[in-house]
């Protein structure tokens, strides 16, 4: 049952094969016997899977039931659940039970499909290798001694060890595609503005965008047109007609052309990591798709700018929590100054406060021009080398990560090494494009991915260029050899 991807669960579900209530059980037992080797749920909600399954059954009875309902699924748990505690990672959100839900979670609940839980995740989301968690590593389902990649790295490793067919995740740098293609499934960050951000714990605001996670490019279809949409309540959400994701993935690759940016095949590349995106990118030749090497000269500046401004971002998302309004509130406190001191130094963990004590630099009277000022012209470049590179092809290919999963504390002393895991996958936030990762083969039986990369709001052919390569191949349906 476990294998069974959501199109499959909601065919079942809709011809009656099995119930809702049936699945849903099926996968909560399967975390309570699997999750103590992974550590993916920070919270699994039993008592409300197993009362909106029970709803769903009776809209399933009544005929007409969209697509998800009765889909069991998980959240990063950075969406804010009414009355279901939400940490973001985090010490300081330990204790918080938001009284109301993300528009994206209102969105699920509308479709009738049903939270399972809520999924572990580097602090506040910052991070590439799920270890700065307050609750704990996620270990990757591949090789338990690797981490799953962050920072959506619980929601990964969920999907991959079919503890949920699909999740919710987010990437502000990178944080879908990177865990996406460590833990060997597929995701996708759509184009910043395509899904709402209202009631999704903020990070960096102007790069944070909610995406899926799940086992082949038609169930990330199916999610996201669960998730996407305008909504009034996020300024930046934007608001242009929601296509059916699903409609068009039957379009051949005839014609199309994919842009393969020679700098994203320089030093650093792993070169198995190499072969299996090459061969990945003739595989499309063969389907009838073009290829044309071509250039973003800027790509370099894409992680010294971002490790500005999203830091810099962050540390005014983060003032929020000063232990009086909600969150962690430190024991005794002498005087107010007590109080935001002590709170914040025990509620963040050591990543967090980096980054705000770079951003709070990086804004400061004298250094604002020449750091925060100077990141965002840079970005302007990064973009517009898009921009240009759009009118050329119609997607550009290349890897996802530079790397197979690496072991738990390789990188733990050398915050630079573990930026540099994002160096594929960032300028796509800094330019707002959407942005997948499919897997494309293993290297030492390690998954490797494919990153697809789209022109704003192509979405529909990102997801279709997926579901053409998954038709062709079968990196996607392969499984870690040690899942029960
Ligand atoms: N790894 C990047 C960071 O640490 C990206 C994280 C993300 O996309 N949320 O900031």
């Amino acid at each position: 049952m476990h294998n069974l991807t959501i199109a499959e669960i909601s065919r079942k579900l809709q011809a009656k094969e099995f119930s809702s209530e049936e699945i849903t059980r099926y996968f909560l037992d399967r975390i309570k016997q699997q999750d103590p080797t992974y550590n993916c749920y920070v919270t699994v909600t039993e008592e409300l899977a197993m009362a909106q399954a029970k709803a769903a059954d009776a809209r399933l009875a009544a005929g007409n039931a969209p697509t998800m309902c009765g889909v069991p699924f998980a959240h990063k748990d950075i969406f804010c659940t009414n009355g279901v505690k939400t940490t973001c990672g985090s010490k300081m959100l330990d204790n918080f039970v938001p009284p109301y839900n993300a528009t994206v979670v209102e969105n699920y609940i509308n479709e009738g499909a049903v939270m399972l839980g809520k999924t572990n995740m580097d602090e506040f989301a910052m991070g590439s290798s799920n270890e700065t968690s307050y609750f704990g590593p996620v270990k990757n389902p591949w090789d338990t001694n690797c981490v799953p990649g962050g920072s959506s790295g619980g929601s990964a490793a969920a999907v991959a060890a079919r503890m949920a067919p699909g999740a919710t995740a987010t990437d502000t740098g990178g944080s879908i595609r990177q865990p996406a293609a460590l833990c060997g499934i597929t995701g996708i960050k759509p184009t910043y503005g395509r899904v709402s951000r209202w009631g999704m714990i903020a990070f960096a605001s102007s790069l944070d965008q909610a995406g899926v996670m799940a086992r082949s490019a038609e169930d990330a279809a199916i999610m996201l047109n669960v998730m996407a949409g305008y909504d009034n309540k996020d300024s930046t959400c934007i608001d242009e007609p929601v296509p059916d994701y699903t409609a068009n993935l039957g379009d051949s690759l005839a014609g199309v052309t994919i842009g393969v940016p020679k700098e994203y095949f320089e030093v650093g590349l792993n070169p198995g990591t190499e072969a299996r995106v090459q061969d990945a990118i003739k595989q499309y030749e063969t389907a009838g798709a073009k290829i044309k090497s071509i250039s973003l000269p800027h790509s370099h500046l894409a992680v010294p700018a971002y490790y500005v401004i999203a830091p810099a971002e962050c540390s005014a998302n983060l003032s929020r929590f000063d232990g009086v309004r909600y969150g962690h509130r430190c024991d005794d406190p002498k005087d107010l100054m007590d109080l935001y001191k002590r709170s914040r130094g025990e509620g963040f963990g050591e990543e967090v406060k980096r980054r705000i004590l770079v951003g709070t630099y990086c804004l400061s009277a004298g250094y604002y021009d020449a750091y925060y000022g100077k990141s965002q012209q840079v970005r302007r470049l990064i973009k517009q080398d898009f921009v240009d590179a759009f009118k050329e092809v119609d997607v550009i290919m290349g890897p996802t990560a530079p790397s197979p999963a690496f072991a738990f504390g390789s990188k733990g002393d050398d915050p630079v090494a573990m930026y540099l895991e994002d160096i594929y996958t960032i300028a796509t936030n800094l330019a707002g494009l959407p942005g997948m990762s499919v897997p494309c083969g293993l290297v030492d039986n390690k998954p490797v991915g494919l990153q697809l990369i789209g022109n704003f709001f192509a979405e529909s052919k990102l997801l279709n260029l997926a579901h053409q390569f998954q038709l062709a191949t079968d990196f996607h349906t392969l499984a870690p050899s040690s899942l029960a």
